[in-house]
């Protein structure tokens, strides 16, 4: 027989009590947190969908690898394990261990950006984008047309416009590109996929003006699972042999293990080229750590090297792509405005679309935000005019492109009844819509303002 509902492909060894509240008791909560879900404490959320970075629960193997972590300064076997992993996955000579994603990138974009040098992406996520411009470097994002309209359907929205490509180039000169970042998925964009097609291309372009291309491959191995789903001629490719095949097209990677290498904290930088290691490898000395550790310990790099493996089981991933799609697909179903088609590890509702009555200037991501917490103790993210928005000479608003709330997913964290709970949430969501009202903000930093800033409601 073969069962309509996916399953989590895991049984629960070990639980983390959730602390349920009321409407009126939230309430209180929120005031307290200035209407800014980010000073909420945990234990006030119920189904925390802040992100997805760094929130995954370790499988028993991982949990065993911990007790056998080799805290070691030097040669730890630990970091045997884990270069490893990332040797087989990637195939690349050069592994240098990072306590998290950025800081692989300010080792990496430190040594090849600088002043006048241009960096390309499909998108730069934010943290690469300010370690690329703290070097003094400019980042351009090209994404394919396709992913601006957020409710058309296409296969890889997360594409490179390979044409844009070309252009920049010819126009900036190859010598004074950095390097071309192709990001799987792409986060930025909505956890959208990159074909291997689109891949090939740029590896081709790059590879004709001599420029280094490298994979932000924080979510390689959703990224593939979308590759063998979606694009001709990976049916009989593994998960892990997809991935692998992505790798050889490019000169290096960085990542954040706190995504698909389902750890709570570890990254990577990965290169082929020995000089380039070279000079990395004394700056991770100088700001990581030695070489065999880099920022990490040795239980978490014995993580690591088993979650990497375990993040392509074919059943994980599975549920994993499912589980997500079936959240932004009830949505859709209910009329609830989400961007199209739904990605690997998040949802993305269009709040300027639920509250056209709320302008940008009063926050419409951030009414929403406070709405799911209200309604189900649900925390979310506005990626919107709160996170994006600037002001101009005149003091007005210069809005965000979008007002998104993203719903991110933690890996093996949630049930399906945590999520058919956030589901039932909207119902209560869509019914009060054309009541809810804005917010400003009374209080706020001059950088990333969204994690800190303070709000009263209108
Ligand atoms: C999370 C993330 C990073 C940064 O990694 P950290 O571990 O948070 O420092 C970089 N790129 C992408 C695409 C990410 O999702």
């Amino acid at each position: 027989m073969k069962h309509k509902t996916i399953i989590e492909p895991f049984k629960i060894k070990s639980v983390e009590p959730i602390s349920l509240s009321t409407e009126e008791e939230r309430n209180a909560y929120l005031k307290k947190a200035f209407y800014n879900p980010f000073l909420l404490t945990s234990d006030q959320v119920i189904i925390d969908l802040l992100t997805d970075s760094g929130t995954s629960a370790m499988s028993a193997d991982q949990w065993a690898g911990i007790m056998k972590g080799d805290e070691s300064y030097a040669g730890s076997s630990s970091w045997k394990s884990m270069e490893a992993a990332v040797k087989h996955l990637t195939g690349m000579e050069f592994v240098l261990p990072t306590h998290q994603g950025r800081a692989a990138e300010r080792i990496i974009y430190g040594y090849l950006g600088g002043e006048g040098k241009v960096f390309i992406s499909n998108t730069h996520f934010d943290t690469t984008r300010a370690n690329i411009e703290y070097s003094g470097a400019e980042a351009i994002d090209i994404p394919i047309q396709e992913s601006y309209d957020t409710t058309l359907i296409h296969p890889f929205k997360g594409n490179m416009d390979t044409e844009r490509l070309k252009e920049i180039i010819t126009d900036r000169g190859a010598e004074n590109i950095g390097a071309v970042i192709l990001t799987v998925t792409n986060n930025s964009g909505g956890g959208q996929p990159v074909s291997m097609q689109n891949t090939k291309e740029v590896s081709k372009i790059c590879k004709e003006h001599g420029i280094i291309l490298l994979l932000d491959c924080c979510r390689v191995a959703e990224n593939a699972y979308f590759i063998k789903h979606r694009e001709g001629g990976f049916e009989n490719k593994s998960y892990e042999e997809i991935a692998q095949q992505m790798f050889q097209l490019v000169d290096g990677a960085a990542m954040s293990s706190k995504k698909d290498a389902l750890v709570n904290m570890g990254g990577f930088l990965t290169l082929r080229d020995k000089e380039i290691a070279k000079a990395c490898t004394n700056m991770l000395i100088i700001t990581e750590g030695f070489s065999t550790y880099g920022g990490l310990s040795g239980r978490d790099m014995e993580a690591l090297a088993i979650g990497l493996k375990e993040v392509f089981d074919p059943h994980y991933l599975q549920y994993r792509i499912r589980s997500t799609t079936y959240l932004g697909e009830k949505l859709d179903e209910m009329g609830v405005p989400v961007m199209l088609p739904i990605g690997g590890h998040a949802v993305y509702i269009d709040a300027q679309k639920l509250y056209p009555h709320i302008p940008a200037n009063e926050y419409p991501g951030q009414a929403l935000v406070c709405q799911l917490y209200l309604k189900g103790g649900i925390r979310s993210v506005e990626i919107g005019s709160v996170m994006f928005g600037k002001y101009a000479e005149d003091g007005n608003l210069i809005a965000a492109p979008m007002e998104l709330v993203r719903l991110a997913i933690p890996r093996r964290v949630y049930t399906q009844s945590h999520i058919e709970y956030v589901i039932e949430t909207f119902d209560e969501i869509l019914k009060e819509a054309p009541e809810i009202r804005g917010y400003k903000i009374v209080e706020e930093p001059k950088f990333l303002r969204h994690f800190t800033a303070k709000f009263e409601k209108l």
